[in-house]
């Protein structure tokens, strides 16, 4: 113990997968947990994108990728950039990784300095401010409460900025509150941002594809921006691929020529045969991914009004990605067995123990008033999920 750096001392372990982690040893007890803490689609990968890593493996792709990606598959990142989003990036602005998480963190890593302020407007996921605290930057948290839909104004963002602010990282749709920012919304934020190019922008829109109102919108569509935005995104969710560990970060050439330069004294290039899958899933058929989103959508509509029936949550109408996120700190102060709920982390512990539902509690998220759930489960589950917790609830005094 000892001996572990002051740098790793300071990081806080992430809170979705000490959750997962949580709820598989009940569940390996025997234990029926209604598993809602990590955010991963329950679908399998669809059938051509597995030939194809299968092919792959026949066909010996077996040996050190170039660094920042195979060409053939940073070109397929390129031609989808432009073909779904209309942004224009050429492969050599392009680096894959070993998904979204080292995308966003090599892009932390290079342009963060220590001491740097990063803009970050929350709810926000987990690995945000670690990611920044890891490259001796400071977390600077813009609020926004469920009574704005969890989203941060341009006002917000202008006000927070400082002669030390270095980056702000923001994610549409969101992990942890599926709120969607709209064109308009995010052509306010681009306004402002303009006005300070200093200012990086780390666009994560990995949850681009499982949007209930229509056609994503990205930051990166303003013209203003160009030189001072990376957008992040990968083939986890919409593809249904978390295990597969391909993400990428499309920016100016210098900062792909200084991502793929950490990446490659760090962990190299990525899977070679991950990276076969990675192109079929985007340059292949799209209807899986249409199919997982109106499942999604369907799984959506029925939290909401679950989690509207529970007496003290209150919820926003999420737009996209698979979370809901019930302010609950209605429940503070209550008891159980003469344990009080003193937090989410308490509630979420509680849920787990008494109910056997896993969420994950709001503070690792930058509102210790709310609790995440996420829906990339069957609909029965989540009827049963919110059958036991309004039972476990109700008890709670
Ligand atoms: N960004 C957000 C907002 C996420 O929720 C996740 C979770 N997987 C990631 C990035 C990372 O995705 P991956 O590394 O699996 O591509
Ligand atoms: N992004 C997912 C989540 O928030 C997966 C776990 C993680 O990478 O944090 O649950």
């Amino acid at each position: 113990m000892g001996q572990i750096s002051d740098r790793v001392k300071s990081l806080s372990a992430s809170a979705t997968f000490a959750m997962m982690q949580k709820s598989n040893e009940l569940s390996a007890q025997g234990v029926d947990v209604v598993n809602m803490s990590v955010g991963e689609p329950d679908f399998n990968t669809p059938d051509y994108v597995k030939k194809a890593a299968i092919e792959a493996v026949e066909q010996n792709y077996s040996k050190y990728s170039p660094v920042p990606g195979y060409m053939w598959l940073r070109k397929a990142c390129s031609d989808k950039l432009k073909r779904e989003n209309g942004l224009d990036y050429t492969p050599a602005q392009i680096v894959v990784s070993t998904g979204a998480k080292q995308a966003l963190c090599n892009v932390v890593m290079t342009v963060v300095n220590p001491g740097d302020e990063v803009l970050l407007p929350s709810p926000c996921w987990v690995s945000y401010p670690e990611m920044v605290k890891l490259a001796g930057g400071v977390p600077v948290v813009i609020k926004a409460g469920i009574d704005q839909d969890f989203k941060v104004t341009a006002a917000q963002i202008e006000a927070a900025i400082t002669p030390r602010t270095k980056a702000l990282m923001i994610c549409s749709p969101s992990n942890p509150t599926g709120s969607v920012y709209s064109r308009e919304e995010l052509a306010e934020i681009a306004q402002v941002l303009a006005k300070y190019p200093d200012v990086f922008v780390i666009s994560d829109e990995i949850y681009e594809h499982i949007n209930f109102i229509g056609g994503h919108q990205s930051l990166a569509q303003f013209p203003q921006l160009k030189d001072q935005i990376a957008v992040i995104n990968g083939v986890s969710k919409a593809y249904a691929m978390t295990g597969w560990r391909i993400g990428f970060m499309a920016g100016p050439e210098w900062l792909a020529k200084a991502c793929g330069k950490l990446q490659g004294q760090y962990t190299s290039g990525t899977c070679s045969v991950a990276q076969k899958a990675a192109q079929v899933a985007f340059d292949g058929p799209q209807d899986d991914v249409e199919s997982m989103r109106k499942v999604f959508n369907r799984r959506r509509d029925l939290i909401v009004s679950l989690a509207k029936e529970i007496p003290g949550f209150e919820v926003n109408n999420p737009q996209g990605a698979f979370y809901l996120f019930p302010k609950c700190d209605s429940y503070y102060g209550k008891s159980y067995e003469g344990k009080v709920i003193e937090s989410s982390e308490d509630l979420a512990m509680f849920l787990l123990e008494v109910a056997h539902v896993a969420a994950v509690g709001g503070t690792a998220f930058g509102s210790p008033e709310c609790i995440r759930f996420s829906y990339a489960t069957s609909e029965e589950r989540i009827v049963e999920a919110f059958r036991r917790m309004k039972e476990a609830l109700s008890k709670l005094a």
